[in-house]
């Protein structure tokens, strides 16, 4: 009766489709909006989380993962889905439009995913991507935490929020070359010395929104590697082509 009410007085929208939302829907994202997404069914692929077409079944690596040869330093990776629309708007409204509740819907497809493939037994420790402290301060909040928080939580495993940190910042991955890209995140992520003693011997858990080229993935794994982690699995919401953008 409160939401009811509420919904008279402050519609809430679909930060997505903008519809306003009847009051019997839980939000924040339109129903239909939701059922849109392009989720990962049984067919993926377990070195990125790609989804795979219909009847693939699991492959160790896609077609873009053989390409791309050297793996992201993860034992397996698991994605929502694929960065289409109206994957695409959700990830984007969650980093951009201070629409903080989308990582909610994301984050519970992810935590039965990861209890589906039996990852959530494997790790330890939860940690998400960190963002560079002046991209963090800009924009308030870590979409990366948003998402890990949730996981953690279900999963009932610590998270390790300041873990990781991001030296400098980095231009976007997209444009560059794969040499390039290696270069512009070497030695980009660093585990605080106070955490290195938590993460070693365990299973890490690395949480962030978008997966595009991987390296910037690949190099918060070494990362968390060189602080003495035995393994890194990882967990996205949304697995992008570089032709998504
Ligand atoms: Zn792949």
């Amino acid at each position: 009766m409160l939401r009811a009410a509420l919904d008279i007085l402050l519609p809430r929208h679909c930060p997505v489709s903008r519809r306003p939302l009847l009051a019997d829907e839980p939000g924040p994202v339109a129903p239909e909006v939701l059922r849109a997404m392009a989720v990962c069914g049984p067919d993926y692929c377990s070195r990125c989380g790609a989804p795979q077409g219909p009847g693939v079944g699991v492959v160790a690596a896609c077609d873009s993962c053989r390409a791309a040869r050297d793996g992201f330093g993860t034992t397996e990776i698991t994605a929502v889905g694929r960065y289409t629309e109206p994957m695409r708007s959700m990830c984007k409204a969650m980093k951009f439009g201070n629409a903080r509740d989308i990582a909610r819907p994301l984050a519970a497809y992810l935590t039965q995913l990861l209890m589906d493939r039996g990852v959530a037994q494997q790790v330890d420790v939860v940690v998400p991507m960190p963002l560079h402290v002046l991209r963090r301060f800009e924009r308030g909040y870590n979409q990366a935490e948003l998402l890990a928080a949730p996981i953690a939580r279900a999963l009932a495993k610590p998270l390790l929020a300041n873990a990781m940190r991001r030296t400098r910042g980095t231009e976007r991955q997209a444009r560059l070359s794969p040499l390039e890209r290696r270069r512009n995140v070497d030695g980009v992520f660093v585990v605080r010395p106070a955490f290195v003693g938590t993460i070693a011997e365990t299973s890490v858990l690395l949480v962030d929104d978008v997966m595009t080229t991987g390296s910037t993935f690949a190099a918060a794994a070494q990362a968390l590697k060189t602080a003495g982690a035995k393994a890194v699995y990882g967990a996205i919401a949304a697995r992008a082509a570089l032709d998504d953008e």
